[in-house]
Order: C-alpha cells, then sequence, then structure tokens
C-alpha cells in the first residue's frame, strides 16, 4: 500500500513525500480512508505506531475546504501534556508544510498572550491540553461551535491524569455532528463508555500491542542488589558496557528518584539531563531539547513526564526502577525502535521486581531474557526495596511483595 492510494490531497501527498516517509504504517493505513469520508474513528494504538501522522494527514486534506473565522476554530486536538501537545503541533508544521493554516497551542505553563491573539486572528487547528482550553472558554474568548474535526488522544492516559470529567465537559461544548477521532493505548471501562456516549458508529481500528514491543526491540533483563547505591553502580556499568550506545532514556518509578539518578550521574561525569513533573515548562522543554538535539546523552525520567514524547534516534531505554504497572513498560521502551529502527531496553531487576517482570512478561506475552551470565541477587536483598517502598506513594504498590508478611 502506497500514500498515494489513501485518498489524500496533492498538498499533503507531496509534504509526506518530502518528510521521506514511503509507505503508511498499519495504523495509517487502516485510519485515514475512514477518517476522509469524514466518519468517527477509534483508534486503539500507542505511541510510536505513527497515529499523530494518522490524524493530523486526513485533517490538513479536509482543511483545505473552506476557512477559519475569528474565535471560533475548525478542528481541536485534545493531548494529555503540553509537550505532546507541542509535538503534535510541530507534526502540524511538517505535514501542513504546503498549508496556510494558522495554528494555536493552548497549554498551561506560559502566558495567555500569545495564545489570546491567536484564538482572535481565527484558528484553523487548536492543539490543547483540556485544563488550558477550559480557561478560555470560561472566559468567553473562545467558542467551540464551529469545530467541524475532535481529536482525542492518548485517552487513556487523560484517565490517569483525572482529566475524563473535563473531556466530558468540552465533547458537549463542540457541536454534535462533529468528526471524532479518538485514540488511546489501551480501553479500560471508563475509556469504553465514554466512545459510547461521544463517538458516532466509529470504525474500530486497532494496532496490536505485542507486535509493537517485539520485533525491532532487544529486551533484556539486568539483575542488581537492592540498595539505591547498588542500583546507581548498576546502571553506571549499564551505559558504559553498552552495544552501539548513541543515548538513553532512563525511567524512575518515583520523581524524588529521577532527582537522585540524575545528579548521581552528573556527579560521575555523565552528560544527563532529567525530566519530571516537578519541573516548570520551561526546564521541561530545555531538556527535552537539549536531548534532541544530542547535547546530552541521557535523559533521566518519569512515567508522566515521558509518556507519548515521541524523541526520534534513541538506542537505549533503562528501566532503572521495574516500572509497577506492566503498561508502563510498553509506554517506555516504545521510546526506542521508532519508525523501524532497532532498539534495546535494559531493565534493571532486583530480586523484590520479579513479580513486576512476571506480570511484564504477562502482558507483552513472551519471557525478556537475562542478562548473558547473569546471577539473582540472594533472597535476603528482597527485603531492603519492600521496606523503602513501603507507604512511598499511595496505591501503587502492585508489584511489592510480601505486604502481609507477620509483624514480629
Ligand atoms: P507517532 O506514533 O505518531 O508518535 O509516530 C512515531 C514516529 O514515526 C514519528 O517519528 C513519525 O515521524 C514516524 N512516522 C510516522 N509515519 C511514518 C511512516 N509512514 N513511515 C515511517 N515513519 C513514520
Amino acid at each position: 500500500m502506497k500514500f498515494s492510494e489513501l485518498g489524500l490531497s496533492e498538498k499533503v501527498l507531496n509534504a509526506v513525500e518530502a518528510s521521506g516517509y514511503d509507505t503508511p504504517t498499519p495504523i495509517q493505513e487502516q485510519a485515514i480512508p475512514h477518517a476522509l469520508q469524514g466518519r468517527d474513528v477509534l483508534g486503539i494504538a500507542q505511541t510510536g505506531t505513527g497515529k499523530t501522522a494518522a490524524f493530523t494527514l486526513p485533517m490538513l486534506s479536509m482543511l483545505e475546504r473552506g476557512r477559519a473565522r475569528a474565535r471560533m476554530p475548525r478542528t481541536l486536538i485534545l493531548e494529555p501534556t503540553r509537550e505532546l501537545a507541542a509535538q503534535v503541533e510541530e507534526a502540524f508544521g511538517k505535514y501542513g508544510i504546503n498549508h496556510k493554516l494558522n495554528l494555536a497551542l493552548l497549554i498551561g505553563g506560559v502566558s495567555f498572550g500569545d495564545q489570546e491573539s491567536k484564538i482572535a486572528r481565527g484558528a484553523d487547528v487548536v492543539i490543547a491540553t483540556p485544563g488550558r482550553l477550559l480557561d478560555f472558554t470560561e472566559r468567553g474568548g473562545l467558542l467551540l461551535t464551529g469545530i467541524e474535526i475532535l481529536v482525542i488522544d492518548e485517552a487513556d492516559r487523560m484517565l490517569d491524569m483525572g482529566f475524563i470529567p473535563d473531556i466530558e465537559r468540552i465533547c458537549k461544548l463542540v457541536p454534535f455532528t462533529r468528526q471524532t477521532l479518538f485514540f488511546s493505548a489501551t480501553m479500560p471501562p471508563e475509556i469504553t463508555r465514554l466512545t459510547e456516549t461521544f463517538l458516532h458508529n466509529p470504525v474500530r481500528v486497532e494496532v496490536s500491542r505485542a507486535a509493537t514491543t517485539a520485533e525491532n526491540i532487544t529486551q533484556t533483563l539486568v539483575p542488581s542488589g537492592s540498595s539505591p547505591e547498588e542500583k546507581r553502580a548498576t546502571l553506571r556499568g549499564l551505559i558504559r558496557g553498552a552495544d552501539n550506545f548513541k543515548n538513553a532514556i532512563i525511567f524512575c518509578n518515583r520523581k524524588r528518584d529521577v532527582q537522585v539518578v540524575y545528579r548521581s550521574l552528573e556527579k560521575h561525569g555523565f552528560s544527563v539531563g532529567a525530566l519530571h513533573g516537578d519541573l516548570d515548562q520551561r526546564a521541561r522543554m530545555t531538556a527535552l531539547d537539549a536531548f534532541r538535539n544530542d547535547q546530552v546523552q541521557l535523559l533521566v525520567c518519569s512515567d508522566v513526564a515521558a509518556r507519548g514524547l515521541d524523541i526520534p534516534d534513541v538506542s537505549h531505554i533503562i528501566n532503572y526502577d521495574a516500572p509497577h504497572h506492566s503498561e508502563d513498560y510498553v509506554h517506555r521502551i516504545g521510546r526506542t525502535g521508532r519508525a523501524g529502527k532497532t532498539g534495546v531496553a535494559l531493565t534493571i531487576v532486583t530480586r523484590a521486581d520479579q513479580k513486576s517482570i512476571a506480570e511484564i512478561e504477562k502482558l507483552i506475552a513472551r519471557k525478556i531474557d537475562w542478562q548473558e551470565g547473569a546471577v539473582m541477587p540472594s533472597e535476603d536483598e528482597a527485603e531492603a526495596p519492600a521496606r523503602e517502598r513501603r507507604g512511598a506513594r499511595g496505591g501503587r504498590h502492585r508489584g511489592e511483595p510480601r505486604e502481609e508478611r507477620p509483624r514480629p
């Protein structure tokens, strides 16, 4: 299948060609023709599958007809985080190079002024995080009654972040007759309910999860002692010993560990940045840009900060902590091996993490190999992280062993 067979406009096809893509990815191949016919689409796909282009390209084709009016944007894309919103704006810049469209990025953490003037001028495309969008509609400066296409991206992430009530409010502010393109990596019951309420007879397009984690990413488990000092030493050894190493994203389960690991790597002379939810917008963008532009080689992240980020050419993912939620594992390692490239995902495993690993292996329906010649740490070491983690983070203890151990 070629891009030219999907029904996209000439201008869009030229921009795709200029981007260097010749074959649509499965989600693009399946979603674009339906989107162009005006159908609602329910896309079950995670980042790395090409889903951004799957909604951007048909939107651009459709936006060629008609033009925007002041304060009444024509299309609206909702993203859970500012970084994702900025990334979608970039995609519009790339694929919309032959279009003269007005884009407005409405995200928190920056002043209203610029955003207001873009809306007042008339925006073809608004890309927004839910909170800032509602700020605008409540101030009266933005009307959603002209929306022709609504995109809800990373819906399961929106759910994790508590945005579903906002999404429901926004869905009620846009016209009933709009077209909706809805994307989620997973379909928990709350998300299914949302699609049943707000989508009209959608075409369901699903890109399989296991295939996207397996083929081009080499996954390895690396045993480690349980203390933070031992884990940091294991991490340094991994970075120094990695084959074909270009750069790495390092994931920690907790924000404060991001900070500790970041400082430790810096102290040991590594070129490193950090990304977590407590940093302000400017610091997050600076860290991300430095990593994208190869000014730093390592980026230490939390899950919330990193979900969905598209950073091309990441050679290694290192899980400093095995994730407690197995789906986070899929999201994390999806940062490497993008767009058909190969990637390496290394997970540091202490004795106490073995239950989390078993859950991950169940989800991805395969066993992950241990590092060659690896030996697991002894039983005793299981207890240290269990003690440490208990009570550290409300409600997220699925991977912990023996909570119910009898008290002395
Ligand atoms: P996404 O899932 O939208 O985050 O896209 C993942 C990456 O794949 C991005 O870097 C895109 O630029 C790239 N990409 C999107 N479509 C294609 C395609 N048809 N062929 C190759 N790469 C693509």
